[in-house]
């Protein structure tokens, strides 16, 4: 670093924004992270993470964690929703991708994000309601009335980001209809049958799919989570905690695979979300605040890389913010974007149109291989007027 040593401040302690804290630290910064929540709760959902994010967790430091507590599938498994043939199966060792392919509990990720941030930098009860750019200065304010200051800002404040509806205006979220139910349970439930297999598997219906795996090492609990259409208009604010009821999801996979209705007539209940989509934005970032994550690219948890890509940008983020050592931030910024937007806005799509492994045998490694350390960045000149 030059002599100045930048402080950023990030708004939003989800798994990007820890993501970001861990890989800016690394890069020599300040770091503050400002959360809205009194406190971090254990969100009962599962969570995979691929060779492309395991790589860039891998640097921050907790993938020996994540290994000891994690599922390692044999493979992506898809499977039709009746006979259970298989459309399409990827097997994932680690030599495939230089990285190994993990199923977890949520909550184990989101603790072992936060294991590398040291005490005292995270601030809870911190809920950002506005920003104020000045100078080389940003004002962050707080709804308890506070403020705090930083060179530049990070919005990793999710979906509903008011970092973004600050500096590229309100949107208005996509609903298309359809609803995911998700649960964590004992495996006891069960009954010792071993219906989950080695593999996550997609069981792919007609309008309708459910993707099945273990969440834990000694294969303990297991995660479902589906994606249905909902007749009635059922709208949440993305809500984690929406409970589902879960009679109408049996109801919902009656006609599926005997080894789907086990599973679902094992799970004691289960929590109801409504998927929702957004337009690509127009651009992330706005002199010395730039956006990450669900807040510039949300996307429907199809291809399971919501998350994965939020710690990927938090990689090359860092790099671009590296390189300017605490100079020309904003140039930094757009750099990153240029970098990220292609990628992000890609992974977007596929995503919306469910079609990720559905059959054929198309090229994983662009996905999969994807190291964000290590993938060239053009030169930060190209950069200057193309945003
Ligand atoms: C059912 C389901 C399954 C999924 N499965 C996968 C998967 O297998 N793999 C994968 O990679 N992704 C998956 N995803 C996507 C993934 O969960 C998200 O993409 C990811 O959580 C986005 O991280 P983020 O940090 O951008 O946002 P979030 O994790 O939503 O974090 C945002 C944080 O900002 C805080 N915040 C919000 N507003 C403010 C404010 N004004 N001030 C301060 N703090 C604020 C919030 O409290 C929160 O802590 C799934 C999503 C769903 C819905």
């Amino acid at each position: 670093m030059g002599q100045h040593k930048p402080t950023i401040a990030i708004v939003g302690a989800g798994m990007g924004g820890l993501a970001a804290a861990g890989t800016l630290r690394l890069a020599g910064m300040n770091v503050q992270v400002y959360e809205q929540a009194p406190q971090f709760e254990r969100i009962g959902a599962g969570i995979q993470m691929m060779p492309n994010s395991m790589k860039v967790l891998r640097r921050i430091g907790i993938e020996d964690r994540l290994r000891r507590v994690s599922f390692q599938p044999y493979s992506h498994l898809n499977r039709e929703w009746d006979t259970g043939t298989v459309i399409r199966e990827l097997p994932m060792p680690e030599s495939l991708f230089g990285a190994p392919y993990l199923c977890m509990h949520r909550a184990d990720l989101h603790e072992a994000l936060a294991s590398v941030v040291p005490e005292g930098i995270v601030h809870l009860n911190k809920k950002l309601v506005g920003l104020d750019q000045a100078g080389c200065q940003v004002t962050l304010a707080f709804a308890d009335g506070t403020r705090a200051q930083a060179d530049a800002v990070v919005g990793a404040d999710g979906v509903h980001s008011v970092v973004r509806d600050i500096i590229i205006g309100p949107d208005t979220p996509l609903h298309k209809g359809r609803i995911a139910y998700r649960a964590v349970f004992s495996s006891a439930l069960l009954k010792a049958t071993d219906v989950v297999g080695r593999s996550r598997t997609k069981w792919w219906g007609l309008d309708r799919h459910i993707v099945i795996y273990y969440t834990t090492a000694d294969r303990s609990q297991v995660y479902f989570v589906t994606s249905v259409p909902e007749p009635a208009e059922w709208l949440t604010r993305e809500s984690w905690s929406a409970k589902g009821d879960v009679q109408e999801l049996r109801k919902a996979y009656e006609g599926f695979h005997p080894e789907v209705r086990t599973v679902l007539d094992a799970c004691p209940d289960c929590h109801k979300w409504a998927i929702l989509e957004r337009e690509p934005l127009p651009r992330w970032s706005d002199g010395r605040v730039v956006l990450l994550g669900d807040a510039c690219h949300p996307m429907t948890p199809y291809m399971a890389q919501g998350a994965a890509t939020a710690i990927e940008d938090a990689a090359i983020l860092a790099r671009c913010l590296e390189e300017v050592k605490g100079e020309d931030i904003e140039g930094a910024f757009r750099r990153y974007e240029a970098h990220r937007k292609p990628r992000t806005s890609r992974i977007q799509a596929i995503s919306s149109a469910n079609t990720w492994m559905k059959g054929g045998d198309g090229d994983t490694s662009w996905l999969y291989g994807y190291d964000a350390w290590n993938v060239p960045l053009a030169p930060a000149e190209s950069y200057a007027e193309t945003l």
